[in-house]
């Protein structure tokens, strides 16, 4: 049965942040198609900003930061903040339109989660929007439908993600840490890098994904050199088959301040961990200096998706 809830005036904005992997274990093909993975993630300070109001229709626009390219995001229902909204509608019985706006402040197709941003983001701001308090377990679900990399940005902080990354479990962390984050000007498909690490793995009986005990261990007791060597991923070089000039930013890994480097997730974004936000910010400037870029300094972990402004009045 469906249902109309009471119209409300106003709208909701809720910020949802970017994911980096700090290691990710990538194991066999399940029957579903998806390959197991065991992931530690970690939010940091990139935000995509989503604003929803009501309307008869759903629609999207969206814009973004000056150093993003928004060529590969699409502005119809295939947007995954458009499918959030009806995924919530449907759940529901609701029979509701909604005008999503979205500012993009997370690289596109960077391998950081910027669409699961939205995701998430527009869960959260469409349930605030119609009323609904949907309990948090059934918006973790709902998530994991939209994809793997949603839960994780409703969750936020640092998590472990097993399954197909959908399944998220807080990990006990102290302290923060400073990410120099060097985008690429074009992004990576992650159909495309998966298909990359088949045929690397091709033949190759792969073992189930494990979370490295050094990462949880360094985590633990906040010991960023030991964070910075720990750092792994199964999908880099697949990644830098596909783009193999990432590997000379990688290798400055070992400049000054630089505790460790990998590519976060599916790539192409490049990821260096710094002692404190000055080292950050002087990594930063030597790399932009080197004519790399666009480069960014964020802190992690940070918080999941959160409401940060509404004008929701109920009107009868
Ligand atoms: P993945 O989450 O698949 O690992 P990613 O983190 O590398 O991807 P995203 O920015 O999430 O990159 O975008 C992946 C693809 O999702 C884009 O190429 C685009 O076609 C599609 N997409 C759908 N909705 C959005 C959205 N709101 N923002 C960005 N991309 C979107």
């Amino acid at each position: 049965m469906t249902r109309r809830p009471a119209r409300r005036s106003g709208t909701v904005t809720v910020t949802a942040p970017a994911k980096i992997n700090l290691s990710l274990g990538v194991g066999p093909v399940r029957s579903d198609g998806f390959h197991a993975l065991a992931t530690v993630y970690q939010a940091v300070g990139l935000h995509d900003r989503v604003t929803v109001r009501d309307a008869e229709e759903v629609s999207m626009t969206v814009r973004a930061a000056a150093r993003l390219s928004l060529e590969d995001v699409p502005t119809d229902g295939s947007n995954i903040a458009v499918r959030a909204a009806l995924l919530l509608a449907e759940h529901h019985g609701v029979e509701r339109g909604v005008g999503i706006e979205i500012d993009k402040g997370i690289p596109v197709a960077g391998g950081m989660a910027g669409g699961s941003a939205d995701g998430a983001a527009t869960l959260l701001a469409c349930d605030h929007l119609w009323g609904l308090q949907t309990p948090r377990e059934e918006l973790l679900e709902l998530a994991g439908v939209l994809g793997s990399d949603v839960p994780f940005a409703l969750v936020g902080g640092t998590a472990i993600g097993s399954g197909r990354g959908e399944v998220v479990t807080p990990l006990l962390t102290r302290g923060s840490y400073w990410w120099v984050v060097l985008e690429s000007p074009r992004g990576l498909s992650t159909p495309a890098v998966y298909r990359e690490f088949d045929v690397l793995h091709a033949g190759a009986e792969l073992d189930a994904p494990e979370i490295p005990d050094e990462l949880t261990q360094a985590l633990r007791g906040h010991d960023v050199a030991a964070v910075g060597a720990a750092l792994c991923n199964d999908l880099q070089p697949a990644a830098l088959r596909l783009r193999p000039e990432l590997l000379e930013a990688l290798s400055s890994s070992g400049s000054d301040g630089v505790h460790g480097a990998v590519v976060s997730g599916s790539g192409p974004s490049c990821l260096f961990l710094c002692g404190s936000r000055r080292d950050a910010v002087s990594v930063a400037a030597a790399m932009t200096a080197r004519g790399l870029g666009p480069v960014s300094c964020a802190p992690g972990p940070v918080a999941g998706a959160r409401v940060v402004a509404s004008t929701v009045a109920g009107v009868r």
